[in-house]
C-alpha cells in the first residue's frame, strides 16, 4: 500500500499517464480508502492549468489548499533545478 505523501507525489504522473499499471492500481486503491486524497486530486486536476494566483479565488477547504500550495511549490522548485 502506498501512503498520502507518495500519492501526492504520484499524482502528477498519474494525470500524465506515465504512470505503470501496478503504480496506477495501488493509487486508485488508495483514493478508495482515503478521501483527503480524492479530494486533492480533484482540487490539484481542476487547478494545475490555471494561474497559481487565482488558487486564492477558489473555494477548497483551507487543508486542501495548503497542501496544493504547498505541493506546486515544490513543484516549481524541482522545475526550476532542472
Ligand atoms: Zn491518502
Amino acid at each position: 500500500m502506498i501512503c498520502c505523501k507518495e500519492c501526492v507525489d504520484l499524482l502528477y504522473e498519474y494525470i500524465e499517464g506515465s504512470l505503470d499499471s501496478g503504480t496506477t492500481k495501488s493509487l486508485e486503491e488508495h483514493f478508495q480508502e482515503c478521501p483527503p486524497c480524492i479530494a486533492f486530486f480533484n482540487t490539484y486536476k481542476s487547478t494545475r492549468t490555471l494561474c497559481r494566483d487565482t488558487l486564492n479565488e477558489i473555494e477548497i477547504p483551507d487543508e486542501v489548499r495548503h497542501t496544493l500550495q504547498s505541493f506546486l511549490k515544490e513543484q516549481k522548485k524541482q522545475q526550476e533545478k532542472k
